[in-house]
């Protein structure tokens, strides 16, 4: 029997890949049969899981990127097409929050740095902007292609503390339903692009907010969300990866322009 969820041979460019949570994609995508590039800033973290998934049977290529540079978006794009002899889709997993850019008892709205601001403005929604120009380029000139963005559970509800990241990925979602819209009107009813939202993951991004940093108990942040997320936990980066084969294989063909929450529940619960 065929399998619709096939990624077999596809040659698939994630930003980011390095981090906790799209590091996880690329080994999952690489174990079905994926070939993946993993771009990240961070060469020396992306080449260690290249060599890794490579050591376990992958196939996979480490490739310096930064995203809100868009001469390195093209390099990256080329070099990963040398390396994988194909590219069908990219995932825009670079992103994040800062310290700087979070209100606290220390730091309050009304003085949060405009380059911290900024910073994180721009890498989240910038950084998924510029990458897809790039490959969307590529994926109009062969007619078909895969976009994948990484929005979170925040452009839904956003949270406190975190306007900038929270805006920036509400910035992420409304990109992505254009984009979807602008591609299959203008270039190919072949190109799809959606988001994944996931929920609350414990990664370094976030560590600090909701564990203490002495030891590692929920801060009544982390204790709120979990009493908010219907199963009671975090996720773990494995569970994202079900969807985004699904988003990135013919399981979903006739889906564009979605943002598919991953949260235990979080955005369906009043609360109440
Ligand atoms: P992470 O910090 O582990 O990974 C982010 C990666 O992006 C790092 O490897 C880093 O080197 C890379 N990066 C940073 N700036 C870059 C740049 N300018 N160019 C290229 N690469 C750059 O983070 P994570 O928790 O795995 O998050 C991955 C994605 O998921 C991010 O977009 C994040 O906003 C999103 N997200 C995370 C959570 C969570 O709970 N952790 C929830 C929702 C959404």
């Amino acid at each position: 029997m065929s399998d619709i969820f096939d990624v077999r041979g596809k040659g698939i460019v994630i930003t980011g890949g390095a981090g906790v949570l799209c590091g996880a994609m690329a080994e999952d995508l690489a174990a079905a049969g994926a070939k993946v590039s993993i771009a990240d800033f961070d060469l020396p973290r992306a080449q260690a899981l290249a060599d890794k998934i490579t050591a376990s049977g992958g196939t996979a290529c480490a490739v310096r990127i930064n995203v809100l540079d868009k001469a390195e978006v093209e390099q990256a794009y080329e070099a990963s097409l040398d390396a994988l002899g194909n590219i069908d889709a990219l995932i825009n997993g670079a992103g994040g929050n800062r310290k700087e850019a979070t209100t606290s008892p220390e730091l309050s709205f009304f003085d949060l740095p405009p380059e911290a601001l900024k910073s994180v403005f721009d890498l989240n929604f910038v950084g998924t902007l510029l990458p897809c120009q790039v490959f969307g380029k590529h994926f109009a000139a062969q007619k078909q292609g895969i976009i994948l963005n990484v929005s979170s559970m925040n452009a839904f509800r956003p949270l406190t503390k975190i306007c900038g990241y929270s805006a920036a990925k509400a910035a992420v979602s409304n990109f992505t339903e254009w984009l979807a819209v602008h591609l299959a009107h203008n270039c190919s009813t072949e190109i799809r692009v959606n988001a994944i939202a996931p929920g609350f993951f414990l990664t370094d991004q976030n560590r600090f907010l909701l564990t203490d940093e002495k030891t590692g108990a929920l801060t009544p942040r982390g204790q709120t969300i979990i009493d908010h997320t219907p199963m009671g936990r975090f996720g773990e980066a494995e569970e994202l990866c079900g969807t985004v084969r699904w988003l990135l294989s013919d399981a979903s063909k006739f889906i564009t322009g979605i943002v598919v929450p991953i949260d235990g529940g979080f955005n369906a619960f009043s609360g109440v």
